[in-house]
């Protein structure tokens, strides 16, 4: 009998088998496709590899504001997907988790097929592999949720993306979370005529709420026709040219129509077919797998980490997950998550991105500052040419720390990072502000910010003439 095995080899399950056998557990690490997983072959690496050829599209229309004269950039949408899948196949050679693995003895069994409970500790999957252990951390992960009404099965996914021939005349994304935006965006760079439905009255409702109206406005003048508060989807059916779905507001019914109806309304869990009540592992009412703070689920002997316990899905959230879930597989439960401070971002245009609590939710519980540097005020911004969007940092007025940083515009992702590393080393918003950054750069942005909110809270700032320039 083995010691742990994982189910599902992507971040969480890649890191989980890691860390029980780098605490000298015998380990097994069952997957159904390539080691990886999601991140690897459908979720950030190929989308964000499309993202980039979104970007230089961009780049490219630029080039005439700089005196250089090239043509108008056109697609060829087979040669970015296989770009795509050398990519895929780079990262996946040069992961350096797998010699890791190797060389920590770990049996990997990959396109194993997908794996079930064959009772409590045995595992069994459909190529006829059976393993027994003593643990057991299920990774799984989730795939995205379809609709369930008549003709959504004429309906496609973001994967559907990479079995495309071409880039559709035109696309409704419904659903406009970080999937969909990101979706609507890199297709409105391709050249689709895009459409954005979102049900409720905000996109990207987990955003601060300026970032919300700072997107929907940059993706409005780019040419997306952004409809919130859209109604109830009826139904879908076929068109000569693609598909029309029909949607009713108010007792009315309206329908709008595309060469492709792209569905990104959310995540469900990989739990299909594992036999999750053998071992007797619960799920909770949105499905997925229900875990305490060790991420042990009911099931004393079972862990779960990553998607499919459905916190935040993300690859660093799996990550440290498969870390915590595998340390108290092996060790007995002694470590718990803890308060993460996790940056979320998204490659769109403009990019959006946050650490830290939205305004709203710092309001609830602290008296704040907020100071916002608009892009078209910095130096940086304006020698490339990217003068759309903000830097908003939310400081308490008490204790001066750091509560949260919301930034739309060109590299949002990046310069979050410096913001998530005041955040989680305790700095007081005077401490950021006195960090003497690069002159000009993207991040010299936040230490403006940093210092006008030091300034409001009348904290003296000796590089304030500095990060005046950023
Ligand atoms: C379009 C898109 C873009 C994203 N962009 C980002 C981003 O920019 N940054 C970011 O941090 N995150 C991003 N994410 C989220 C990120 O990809 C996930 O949070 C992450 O992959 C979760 O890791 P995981 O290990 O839990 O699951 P997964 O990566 O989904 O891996 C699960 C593994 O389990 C295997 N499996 C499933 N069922 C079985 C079974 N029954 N038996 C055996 N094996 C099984 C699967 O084959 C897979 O290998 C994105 C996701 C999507 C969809």
């Amino acid at each position: 009998m083995l010691d742990v095995i994982v189910i599902g080899a992507g971040p969480a399950g890649v890191v989980a088998a890691l860390r029980a056998a780098d605490l000298g557990a015998k380990t097994a690490l069952i997957t159904r496709d390539e080691f990886g997983g999601m991140a690897a072959s459908d979720g950030p690496v190929p989308v964000r590899t499309l993202a980039h050829a979104a970007r230089l599209i961009r780049d490219a229309r630029q080039l005439g504001q700089y005196g250089i004269t090239v043509n108008e950039p056109i697609l060829d949408y087979s040669r970015l997907l296989s770009r795509v899948r050398q990519v895929v196949s780079d990262v996946q050679a040069r992961s350096v988790f797998r010699p890791q693995i190797d060389s920590l003895g770990v049996a990997v069994y990959e396109k194993a097929g997908s794996a079930r409970f064959a009772d409590p500790h045995s595992i069994e999957t459909e190529k006829g592999l059976r393993l027994q252990a003593e643990k057991i951390i299920i990774c799984t992960g989730g795939v995205s949720r379809r609709l369930s009404v008549p003709g959504a099965e004429l309906t496609a996914t973001h994967s559907d993306a990479w079995s495309l021939t071409s880039v559709p005349s035109s696309m409704m994304v419904i659903g406009a979370g970080a999937t969909g935006v990101q979706v609507a965006s890199v297709f409105n760079a391709f050249g689709s005529k895009v459409s954005l439905f979102q049900a409720g009255p905000r996109i990207l409702t987990t955003e601060d709420q300026d970032v919300s109206e700072a997107v929907a406005a940059a993706l409005r003048k780019s040419g997306i026709a952004v409809r919130e508060n859209f109604g109830d989807i009826a139904s879908f059916e076929r068109t000569p040219s693609g598909v029309r779905m029909i949607f009713s507001k108010d007792g009315a019914f309206d329908s709008a129509e595309a060469a492709l109806a792209v569905v990104a309304v959310g995540w469900v869990a990989n739990t299909a077919g594992l036999n999750l009540s053998r071992p007797g592992v619960e799920t909770d009412h949105r499905g997925f797998v229900r875990v305490d703070a060790y991420l042990r689920t009911s099931a004393s002997h079972v862990f779960a980490a990553g998607d499919i316990t459905g916190r935040l899905m993300l690859v660093p959230t799996a990550i440290q997950d498969g870390f915590v879930a595998a340390t108290n597989a092996v060790r007995g439960t002694t470590m718990t998550l803890g308060n993460q401070v996790t940056p979320v971002g998204s490659f769109t245009d403009p990019e959006y991105a946050q650490v830290g609590m939205t305004e709203e939710k710092a309001r609830e519980a602290h008296d704040v500052v907020t100071a916002i540097m608009p892009f078209d005020s910095a130096t940086r911004t304006i020698i490339d040419g990217r003068t759309t969007g903000f830097c908003k940092l939310i400081a308490d007025r008490a204790t001066y720390q750091i509560l949260g940083c919301h930034v739309v515009g060109d590299r949002a992702v990046e310069i979050t990072q410096a913001a998530a590393i005041a955040i989680s080393a305790g700095m007081r918003v005077d401490d950021l502000a006195h960090v003497p950054l690069s002159f000009p750069t993207y991040v010299g942005i936040l230490g403006r910010a940093a210092a006008s909110a030091a300034r409001q809270l009348n904290l003296k700032v000796k590089w304030q003439e500095v990060h005046a320039g950023a």
